[in-house]
This record gives structure tokens, sequence and C-alpha cells, in this order.
């Protein structure tokens, strides 16, 4: 009999209970913006920063639009101005470059690894052309972060992560976003909390981060947020800051805070599921499982493998017989970008370089999403599945 899958990829859990609870006493009171707020009341909102930043062992925290919002506030923050260059990832997904673009900036890509993280090599040559590193902990994978660090400290190039796959993932005993001048995180459904769209920004610099909740949008209101520097931090920069609209709601706040509260057990569950699929996958001939250092404290919200080397017709074969088992594998090989996936040649507006390493890793790397709604026996099926379909289509070789 032919085993085949019937779970979606895309499917997350429901919003707790308390989530759920908590949005309706929102809706109920009709108070959404966040500086509307009733007398002694203080916003979901400004809760949520509360609670994350403690999360994070971070001082201040901003709860802003998106990811993307929070990534592009940051580079602004940081000073970069229209022009100039900004090293990132070439291995991550549009909203990096995109943020980028978004301050008039140009990015400067660095190669991927077989780890799947920044090519510290390349990374080490290049730090020379930029001031700043927008690093992607692209779908969950911690490069070294002390080499890392070291790198850009000596070339005096500031770093702000993205750790929209690395929200609770940890280097060392160091929280990922608590290495660079800031942490920037997502709350679209497809990360580890889901308000639909939603982000943050953490710091320990009280002039960025006043920067950051100027240029939210705070108006004058920067007083109401609890989880930010002191007033001082504030004097000039009100004065210096645009506006530029980005904030959190606290509909969005309410349905967040709940799943803070669990973001570690969550994690938990995912790497429970990460961990039979990797079981099920090990020594699948033609098949490489990536590597893990043990500092490296993932969240496994997605799973990755390779198939390097092989010929981009066996690998459209391999996506072909898992898809009619029902196990969607993304691939970052195509010439086309399809759906989420795009990659750095498609990226036309940042006049790329060719990086034969990246390629080599982008048409070698197997991707698929690890939502909480599958089971371990779901994953332990969905391993069944990619291990006979490779092996069927490496005997043919
Ligand atoms: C989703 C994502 C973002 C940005 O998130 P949005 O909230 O959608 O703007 C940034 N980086 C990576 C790698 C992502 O996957």
């Amino acid at each position: 009999m032919t085993e085949i899958f019937t779970g979606s990829f895309t499917q997350q859990e429901p919003i707790p209970q308390k989530g759920i609870d908590a949005a309706l006493r929102v809706l109920n009171h009709g108070r959404l913006h966040r500086y509307n707020t009733a007398p002694d009341e203080v916003a979901e909102t400004t809760l949520l920063e509360v609670d994350f930043a403690r999360a994070m062992d971070a001082k201040y925290c901003l709860a802003v639009a998106s990811g993307g919002y929070a990534m592009a506030t940051a580079l602004r923050a940081l000073g970069v101005k229209p022009g100039d260059k900004v090293l990132s990832n070439a291995f991550t997904l549009a909203p990096v470059p995109g943020a980028i673009a978004n301050v008039g900036a140009v990015p400067v890509f660095v190669e991927v690894t077989e780890d799947l993280t920044i090519d510290l090599d390349d990374l080490a040559a290049k730090a020379d052309q930029a001031q700043v590193l927008l690093l992607s902990h692209m779908r969950g994978h911690i490069c070294d972060m002390d080499r890392l660090m070291g790198i850009c400290n000596n070339a005096g190039v500031k770093v702000v992560e993205d750790c929209a796959h690395t929200m609770g993932a940890k280097w060392g005993d160091t929280w990922s976003g608590r290495f660079g001048v800031f942490g920037c995180y997502s709350c679209q459904t497809y990360k580890h909390v889901n308000s639909g769209e939603g982000g943050f920004l953490i710091s320990d610099d009280p002039d960025l981060m006043a920067r950051a909740i100027v240029m939210s949008g705070s108006y004058m209101m920067y007083g109401r947020h609890e989880a930010a520097p002191p007033f001082e931090a504030f004097q000039d920069v009100r004065y210096q800051m645009p506006n530029m609209s980005g904030r959190m709601d606290n509909l969005r706040a309410a349905i967040l805070r709940p799943q803070i509260e669990i973001l570690m057990q969550q994690a938990d569950r995912w790497n429970d599921r990460y961990s039979v699929l990797e079981d099920g996958l090990q020594n699948t001939p033609g098949l490489t499982v990536i590597r893990r250092p043990p500092q490296e404290k993932y969240v496994a919200s997605s799973f990755q493998f390779l198939l390097l080397d092989w010929a981009a017709n066996d690998i459209r074969e391999v996506i072909t017989r898992c898809l009619n088992r029902g196990v969607e594998l993304k691939w970052f090989g195509p010439d086309e970008p399809v759906g989420f996936t795009s990659k750095y040649d498609s990226w036309r507006y940042a006049n790329p370089a060719p990086m034969p390493k990246t390629d080599r890793i982008l048409n070698s790397v197997m991707d698929m999403r690890l939502p909480l709604t599958f089971s371990l026996d779901d994953c332990a099926l969905i391993a069944r599945i990619i291990r006979a379909e490779i092996s069927a289509v490496w005997q043919s070789h």
C-alpha cells in the first residue's frame, strides 16, 4: 500500500482561547488604537512590549505593524541613507532585501554555506563595503554568532538581526536577537506567533530605540510606552525623527500576549517534530541532513535538507513524486520565483552579482513548513514518503 499524507502545510493552530477572550474584551471596549486608553488603563500593546522585552532579556521593545517594517525602522534608526550599502544574506526571503530597498539603500549579498547559514569567510571579505549587516537567520539556522560578532566588531559593522525564524532560539546562552544592536521579529501567520500581521524591535540602546519609537508613529505619546528608554532619550530625537506610522494595535497585541507566554512550550513541540523528521531522513543516500551545531538552540518551525549537486530534472521528479503523495517540498532552484520563494537573482532592483556558492545551495535545498497541527506520526509518515521517493529517483540513476 502506498501511504499518502493528507495534512496541510499551511494550517496553523487556532489562537489560544486566552487570546480569543482578550481579543473580545478589546473589541467590546472598542479602544483598538494603542494610545486610546481609559484613565489608568495600560494598553495591551504596551503590556505586550513589556512581556516580550522580559522574555528576551531586552531593555526595550517596540511592537510594530510587520517584520518588514521593524527591519526598515532599525536601518533608519541607525542612519542608513539612500545609496548606502547594507550587507545581507543571499539566502533569505524577499522582505529582507526589501527592507534595505525601503530606506533607499543597496544590498550587498553574502554567500551561504551548506549549513544554510551566512558564509563567514565571504562576510569577512566584504565587511569593509558597508557599515551595517542585516543578518537573516533564514529558516532558523544560526551561524557561529561569536565569530560573526568578532568579524563585525573588528570592521565597525553594526548588526541588525532578522529573527523572523528564530523567535525563542539561542546561540549558546544568548537569545537570537540579542547579539546585534536590534533584533527584529515578525508576528505574521507563518512565524512563531500569529497575529496575522505584526512585528517587534528589541534593543538595549536608548537612543536607537527612542528613534524607532518616534518613527513608529508615537506622536508625542512616547511617555505611554513602558518597555521604552527614559524621557531624556527623546529630548532631541522627537524633533529629529519623522513619523512613519507603523504601529501595532491593541487587538493584535491581545491575541499575541498569551502566545508569548507559551512560546518556549511551542518551541519544544516544534523541535519534537523536527527530530522525528531528522531521524527518519538520516542516512538516506543522496540526501544531506543539515548540520546543527551544539551551541544552536533552534526553534524548528520548518525543515530543510539538501540534494547536493543533483540534476535539476531529478529534483523536479522528487518534488512531483512527493507532491503526489501529499508532501509539498519547496525548492529555491527554479529560474522563476514561485509563491513565497524568490531568490537573490530575482531581486533585480538590487543588481546582484552572480554568487556561485549560493547558487549551488539554492539548487539543492528542499524546504518545508512544519506547522504544529502536524502530529509526530504525521512527521514520521512525511519522512517515510520523502525517503522512499528520493531513494526511488536516486536508484534509477
Ligand atoms: C516573514 C519574514 C520577514 C518579515 O516579515 P513580515 O512580517 O511579513 O514583514 C522577514 N524575514 C524573513 C526571513 C521572513 O520570513
